[in-house]
């Protein structure tokens, strides 16, 4: 029969502030997001693991209406 199987899954694209930062251990884009926490600075502080590795890191990101100016 067919057995070309196409893996054409739809993966969802991080916006662009989640694609800018790469794993410091592997290198990849791939972070997955597991904490948002609003600072009081009006920043949002989200806590990320590489996909890959299991690396963790911390960002410090700017909501859509401050970074507008
Ligand atoms: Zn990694």
């Amino acid at each position: 029969m067919n057995e070309s199987m196409e893996a054409s899954r739809s993966t969802p694209q991080p916006p662009l502030s989640e694609r800018g930062i790469a794993c410091p251990r592997c290198g990849c884009c791939h972070f997955r997001t597991t904490h948002t926490e609003p600072l009081q600075s009006g920043r949002i502080r989200r806590r990320k693991v590489c996909r890959h590795c299991g690396h963790k890191v911390v960002t410090y990101e700017l909501p859509p209406h401050m970074i507008k100016q």
